[in-house]
């Protein structure tokens, strides 16, 4: 392919063709089918309890007033807190926020977290954002949600999304307990935030490792490998990535580490490819340097702008920007095996049957990107605990282990290696527990959406199996709760 020297268009995202709410309904209805409750209850089910929309002034750097419009959705309280995260983006609008927050409902009961699911959207560029104007936002923000108590640990918790992240959580955190200074659980009123405010060790990287895990896994299935024309396992895959923030980047280093090629790459000023794998660690370093990644040592520039790494040929592809990135005008010329999606929504119905005619494994974004709110889920046990995981019990077990490995030792008259020494010489700390925590979760949901494929007559594809996993969980819980025989 040609190389392309002059930076593309920031395009950030196409008009979509059709309602991202709609293509969630769309999906339930289909699920629907292969379950029989009472049609009141799925009619409860699938429509959003409470939409806020709400504007606010705020003072810009020049001293005058902008009216900001932002959102917060709670798709359903079933399960409380309802929990989901804040897009910060100039294309927020109130269908694509109701449509985040039902997924966040479905992805919370598919990984037995039990929240409701919800979303919020502020309508704003952090890149063209001054951090204090962000500032300002976010905290006129959190008091909008504070006035109408759609915010509060037992409420609704919000989280990072795209173009936010741990410092305006802390923000958030730190507006809320002002309101409420002395509720010893106030902290507890996001996840996300930084480690020394609340956070806990690994939610920066959980949707990226929770995507590793998830991917792993279905690639650990001979059968399903066999029909891809795949190798078991992660060993040489090529992967091409869209996009470099926080889901991008750790997934791609997760797999750059676990032995798979990232052998593409895109963000918003364009695409690269190298053949031989590009190392995420050096091209995170070049993007903050330059804010782009096109030129980056040794690779070449695609011609086709963001759009191109989606349509190399590759085993696996990640997209992990924003939603409608796979639809009817690309889904044709998509060459990978196994379609992964980090992102929320990024391939619209129409593709996906384009992509599953031509046999592609497509793991749905439900389940796959449902780490960040597993490890979310840990911040707030902890927060409520008001404990470190680990913190109790860390020495205890390396002394234990200790103890036990003496007594073999004694035994047995011979001496453990100093590398085994060093495996099992050792207590948990917050994020070996993080990490193994997350890694049960996406495998036991793995194998739940699969074993719901492979068991029920008429599903052929796991998105479907997920939303009929999730669906009859939520059915069930509200079926608990006594309202429905
Ligand atoms: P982020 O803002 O950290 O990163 C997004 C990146 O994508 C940015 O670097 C941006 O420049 C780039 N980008 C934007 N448009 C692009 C395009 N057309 N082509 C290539 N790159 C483009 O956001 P994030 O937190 O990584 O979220 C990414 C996606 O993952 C979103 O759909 C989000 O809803 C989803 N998600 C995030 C989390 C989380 O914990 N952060 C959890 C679950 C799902």
């Amino acid at each position: 392919m040609a190389k392309q020297r002059t930076r593309s268009k920031v395009k950030l995202t196409e008009k979509r063709e059709h309602s991202f709410f709609g293509d969630v309904l769309k999906y339930f209805d289909h699920a629907a089918q292969f379950l029989d409750h009472d049609p009141a209850l799925m009619e409860q089910i699938k429509y959003c309890n409470s939409v806020y929309r709400m504007r606010f002034p705020v003072k810009n750097d020049e001293g005058n007033i902008e009216v900001i419009e932002a959102y917060r959705v709670e798709h359903s309280h079933h399960r409380q807190p309802t929990k989901g995260g804040i897009r910060y983006s100039i294309h927020v609008e109130q269908d694509e926020v109701m449509a985040l927050a039902a997924l966040m409902t479905y992805k919370c009961a598919l990984v037995d977290v039990p929240f409701g699911g919800a979303k919020g959207g502020i309508k704003v560029s952090p890149r063209l954002c001054s951090v204090s104007m962000l500032e300002r936002i976010t905290r006129r923000y959190t008091t909008e949600l504070v006035k109408k108590n759609f915010i509060g640990p037992g409420i609704d918790v919000p989280a990072p999304d795209y173009g936010s992240g741990e410092r305006e959580m802390a923000w958030m955190a730190d507006t809320y307990a002002t309101f409420y200074p002395t509720d010893l659980n106030s902290i507890a009123c996001v996840t996300g935030k930084p480690i020394s405010h609340g956070g806990i060790s690994g939610r920066r990287e959980a949707t990226g490792l929770g995507v590793f895990y998830g991917v792993r896994h279905a690639c650990s299935y001979k059968e399903d490998m066999d029909k891809l024309g795949l190798e078991v396992g992660l060993e040489g895959k090529r992967i091409a990535i869209q996009g470099m923030g926080n889901v991008g980047y750790w997934a791609a280093k997760f797999f750059h580490d676990g032995g798979a090629k990232i052998i593409a790459v895109s963000e918003w000023d364009g695409s690269i490819y190298k053949e031989d794998g590009i190392n995420p660690d050096e091209l995170l370093k070049y993007k903050q340097e330059t804010n782009g990644i096109l030129g980056f040592p040794g690779s070449v520039d695609l011609e086709g702008g963001p759009g191109a790494a989606l349509e190399v040929e590759c085993d696996i592809l990640i997209p992990a920007a924003l939603e409608n990135q796979v639809n009817s005008d690309n889904a044709h010329n998509i060459k990978c095996k196994i379609l992964a999606e980090a992102a929320n929504g990024p391939v619209t119905p129409e593709a996906e049957q384009v992509l599953l005619k031509k046999g592609v494994l497509l793991i749905p974004d439900i389940f796959i990107n449902a780490g960040g709110v597993s490890v979310s889920y840990f911040e707030w046990l902890k927060n409520l605990s008001h404990v470190r995981f680990g913190r109790m019990e860390k020495r205890y077990r390396a002394t234990m282990n200790r103890n036990i490995l003496d007594a073999i030792e004694t035994a047995s008259g011979t001496k453990v290696g100093e590398e085994s020494l060093g495996l099992i010489n050792k207590g948990a700390d917050e994020r070996d527990l993080v990490y193994s925590g997350l890694e049960e979760t996406m495998i036991n949901a793995y194998d739940n959406i699969r074993n719901r494929m492979m068991e029920t007559k008429g599903i052929e594809d796991l998105r479907t199996a997920a939303f009929v996993e999730a669906i009859d969980k939520v059915a069930i819980s509200y079926q608990h709760l006594g309202i429905w025989p």
